[in-house]
């Protein structure tokens, strides 16, 4: 039992949204500092197989991870705490594990038997969790259960995890759970009942927590953590305050000061000293700053700002690199869109330029499908024709390609497949690999691929290097027949991939920073250490 795997359980209560992958990345994090080998992993109880197919407005972003993983956004923030890169097993969810065992079933494995969540999903899940745990040899894995205690999807995780506590003995397994203890009235008192009655649901599936972590506004009070600690029946220093911060990194630190790293030492049996200093320096360049960037991020799914997670943490950690705070604002980009024949071009063209030159940059992140792409096109050319800072991602690549070859190179008609199929002058088109696909789920051009780099370019200044490793999620590609064409009237394509059949980066070497690149960046900005394309952007737009 001494060599079981060590696992921390973090389980949310009450409703969600409460900083439940934030807790997470926060406890592993402070583990780290201790010197230990940790991990995170997300369990997510939807039945899809992964977050690819979702819609990121009610879901937030998909995060890519090296392996091609379409991941839950939780996995970003565990690699951005981590600093490290996780692979798509770390996003556990009910549609994986129901299909594993399903393809068991029909291969005959389970034969002569009636399969069912307990022992066969519930052995699934415990079978993933330790193998994690042995595969990289970890001191302490943290799995964060995704949704509410009293979901009707969770109950087999929940379940799961209760059975790993009874195998494994208490001493290997510490159960965190995250509550909210709201302010309602103008007296300001916490209520504890939601609490209550969150931890009572988790006591009823058999899951005593050994922590809670309880969201608030204003630092939980003596009295409620007393409170707390008597009905949900656990010693006052294990009662957390987990209040708003200035900064999601300076939570690791807020949780220290309140001695979890001695409660969680205590429960798992370990020696954890931890050496956070170096972690709060980075933690406090966000919050020591002097003086303000205003970045506009122009796209689709502006109205949930989860949607684009990483594309603003990469800025932050561009931002608290030169000890500037950055302020987004969001703008739909179907605002930017002409809609009548009365709108002028013109005129139109005038009103973007005057709403966007307030900015001190442009960025235009992915997307798919048509509505709101025209706006972006205009965006485009408001950032260009303007000098302002443009960063382009992905989509944003792709739209910055059809407005050049539209109003520099004068093809009209130019434009994506995506959003005209019939289009005469597709400058962005399907990529060849992609044509035969008839599946939807898990088979754009995902993951880690090498990217090259030409030697006297703005991109190899800002990369440093040659040869870089960045990761993808896409469909579409630029058009290599439109390539000299475009090259000669001053965009400049100086990063490929793929022995030069794809490409990856443009820039327009007049501009004071026009910069767009088809893989993702953001999905490996870590805080003090910026991606460089955001770094050098976010560089642009102060200088
Ligand atoms: N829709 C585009 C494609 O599939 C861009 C994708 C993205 O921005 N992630 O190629």
């Amino acid at each position: 039992m001494s060599n079981s795997p060590k696992f921390i359980f973090v389980t949310g209560g009450v409703m969600s949204g409460l900083g439940k992958g934030i807790v997470t990345s926060s406890i592993a994090k402070l583990l780290q500092v201790c010197g230990l080998r940790v991990s995170c992993v997300k369990i997510d109880p939807y039945l899809n197989f992964d977050a690819g197919t979702m819609n990121p407005l009610t879901h937030g972003e998909v995060f890519v991870t090296d392996d091609g993983g379409e991941c839950d956004m939780d996995i970003g923030n565990y690699e951005r705490f981590l600093n490290t890169s996780l692979s798509s097993r770390h996003n556990l969810t009910a549609g994986r594990i129901f299909s594993n065992v399903l393809k068991l079933e029909r291969e005959g494995k389970y034969l002569g038997q009636c399969v069912q969540i307990i022992p066969h999903i519930t052995d699934a899940i415990k079978y993933e969790l330790r193998n994690i745990s042995r595969n990289e040899k970890l001191d302490v894995l943290v799995v964060e259960c995704g949704g509410t205690v009293g979901d009707i999807e969770s109950l087999p995780f929940l379940e799961a995890l209760r059975q790993i506590e009874l195998e494994d003995g208490s001493s290997n397994t510490c159960f965190v759970h995250v509550t909210l203890a709201p302010v309602l009235d103008a007296v300001g008192e916490q209520k504890t009942k939601p609490t209550q009655h969150s931890v009572q649901e988790l006591r009823r599936i058999g899951i005593q927590p050994n922590i809670l972590a309880v969201r608030c506004k204003t630092p939980l009070t003596k009295e409620t953590i007393r409170k707390i600690s008597l009905f949900a029946s656990i010693p006052t220093d294990c009662v957390m305050s987990s209040h708003d911060a200035a900064s999601i990194y300076s939570v690791p630190e807020m949780l220290f000061k309140q001695g979890i790293v001695n409660v969680i030492s205590r429960n798992l049996d370990l020696k954890a000293k931890p050496k956070i200093t170096k972690w709060n320096k980075i933690a406090n360049s966000f919050l020591d700053t002097n003086g303000i960037v205003k970045i506009a991020i122009v796209g689709k799914y502006v109205d949930l700002k989860d949607s684009y997670v990483s594309v603003v943490q990469a800025l932050l950690h561009a931002g608290a690199k030169f000890g500037k705070e950055i302020i987004i604002e969001w703008i739909d980009s179907e605002r930017f869109e002409i809609k009548s024949q009365n709108d002028s071009e013109k005129e139109s063209g005038k009103l973007i330029a005057d709403q966007l030159k307030q900015f001190s940059g442009i960025l235009v992140p992915g997307g798919f499908g048509s509505r709101g792409s025209e706006g972006i096109i205009n965006t485009c050319q408001a950032a260009r024709s303007n000098n302002i800072p443009f960063l382009g991602i992905c989509f944003g690549f792709q739209l910055a390609i059809v407005e050049f070859a539209r109003n520099v190179c004068e093809i009209k008609s130019a434009s994506s497949t995506e959003l005209d199929p019939e289009t005469k002058n597709p400058v962005v088109l399907y990529m060849p690999e992609q044509l035969d696909i008839k599946v939807l789920g898990g088979t754009m051009r995902l993951g880690l691929h090498d990217i090259f780099l030409k030697p006297d370019s703005n991109a190899f200044q800002i990369y440093g290097r040659k040869k870089i490793q960045k990761r993808h999620r896409h469909r579409y590609e630029f058009n290599q027949d439109y390539l000299d064409l475009l090259e000669k009237r001053g965009m400049k394509f100086t990063g490929s991939s793929d022995d030069g059949r794809r490409i990856e980066v443009l820039e327009i070497p007049t501009h004071r920073f026009y910069f767009a690149i088809q893989f993702h960046g953001e999905f490996q900005s870590r805080p003090g250490l910026p991606e460089p394309a955001f770094e050098s952007f976010v560089k642009a737009c102060i200088t």
